[in-house]
């Protein structure tokens, strides 16, 4: 969904829109949507400045960081956000300003796309690092078990030796 800035009436306008999961998945590509996504918000221009404002909820599927099983988090997010144009970004930019710094957004002029802070907002919300459970014991490396569910001896196998033969040796150097 794009907002028109020509067909605001008096420069502002409210805006809700319910987004099926599929027309905003992929997010991103370790984050998708299981439910559908609600925005409702506002939009003011001011000057050559667009402000928006509003609220995303959702329910976000992104995957362990390391067993790779399916984790869900709520969204629950409201957001604020200044946009101005790129020639305006241009002349602020020659103070040395970063987009950062100057907390705002670049746009065409034209429209804002709200898709696009839906995406952000909800991708804002998730962690880099996210686990199914905080002591999640991950997948063995060598057979792929779930070591959550199940166990194996590798890491046994692979280590027992060394340190058999460190003892071992620690032992007749005495
Ligand atoms: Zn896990
Ligand atoms: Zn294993």
């Amino acid at each position: 969904m794009r907002i028109k800035l020509e067909n605001l009436e008096g420069g502002r306008g409210d805006f809700a829109h319910v987004y099926q999961p599929e027309e905003l998945n992929p997010v991103d590509e370790r984050v998708s949507l299981t439910e559908p996504a609600t925005v409702s918000g506002r939009i003011r221009l001011s000057g050559n400045e667009v402000f928006v404002e509003g609220h995303v909820e959702t329910r976000a599927q992104t995957e362990c960081d390391r067993c790779l099983k399916p984790v869900q988090l709520p969204v629950n997010a409201d957001f604020a956000l200044e946009y101005i144009t790129g020639a305006d970004y241009e002349s602020s930019s020659a103070a040395a300003l970063s987009e950062e710094e100057l907390s705002v957004s670049v746009f065409d002029g034209e429209s804002i796309d709200v898709d696009e802070i839906v995406k952000e907002q909800i991708l804002l919300e998730v962690p880099a690092r996210t686990l199914c459970q905080e002591d999640c014991k991950g997948i063995c490396p060598e057979c792929g078990i779930d070591l959550n569910t199940g166990q194996c001896d590798c890491a046994a196998r692979e280590i027992d030796p060394r340190w058999a033969a460190l003892k071992g040796f620690k032992k007749t150097d005495k």
